[in-house]
């Protein structure tokens, strides 16, 4: 589908997503104040949002990032990720916080905030930009949530379609809707 034939219906405009991400950046620098904070970015869905967020935290804090790709199997309820790119640092004495764009099935969360786990950091939670619950197939309930949405395909602020329109600063659906000339 050549979605920009198609109405954009906007979910999360751009002063919406800002002043939501001030508000986690002082929830997040109350509650690590005092630790040790390591963000973990998941690549790349994650890279607009976590460089918005870690600018609005105010403490001394690392960061790097990690590439995972999920294989859905269709005659299968659950998923296998597998991480093609880990963090190299070692994470002991540190407090991990993993950021993604979305919280879908919950499989990408789930398997990567346990493999950082077996690294033996302080803690680890997360946050994501977007949650769609109803769509959760295992135990996870982010931390840090900026906007809890409906089931359906959300692009933009990072997230793709295709391989494009990760660049467009809001996020939006896709309407059935031909946008009028
Ligand atoms: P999960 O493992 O939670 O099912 O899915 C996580 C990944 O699926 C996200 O990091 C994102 O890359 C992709 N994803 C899930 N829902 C959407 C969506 O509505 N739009 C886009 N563009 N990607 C999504
Ligand atoms: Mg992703």
């Amino acid at each position: 589908m050549d979605i920009e034939k198609k109405v954009w219906e906007v979910l999360c405009s751009e002063k919406e997503i800002e002043l939501r991400i001030e508000e986690l950046g002082a929830a997040i620098t109350e509650a690590y104040k005092d630790k040790n904070l390591f963000v973990v970015s998941l690549l790349r869905g994650s890279f607009v949002f976590a460089a918005d967020l870690v600018r609005r935290i105010d403490l001394k804090l690392k960061v790097d990032f990690m590439t995972s790709s999920s294989y859905e199997h269709a005659e299968e309820s659950s998923g296998v990720v597998k991480i093609l790119k880990d963090i190299e640092e070692d994470l002991q004495g540190y407090d991990v916080l993993v950021v993604d764009d979305i919280a879908d099935s919950g499989l990408t969360m789930r398997h990567v905030m346990d493999h950082l786990k077996a690294k033996n950091p302080e803690s680890v939670k997360c946050c994501v930009l977007l949650d769609k619950p109803s769509r959760r197939k295992v135990d996870l309930v982010p931390d840090y949530v900026g906007f809890t949405i409906p089931d359906k395909f959300v692009v933009g602020y990072g997230l793709n379609y295709g391989d494009y329109y990760r660049n467009v600063p809001y996020v939006f659906v896709v309407t059935d809707q031909d946008r009028t000339p």
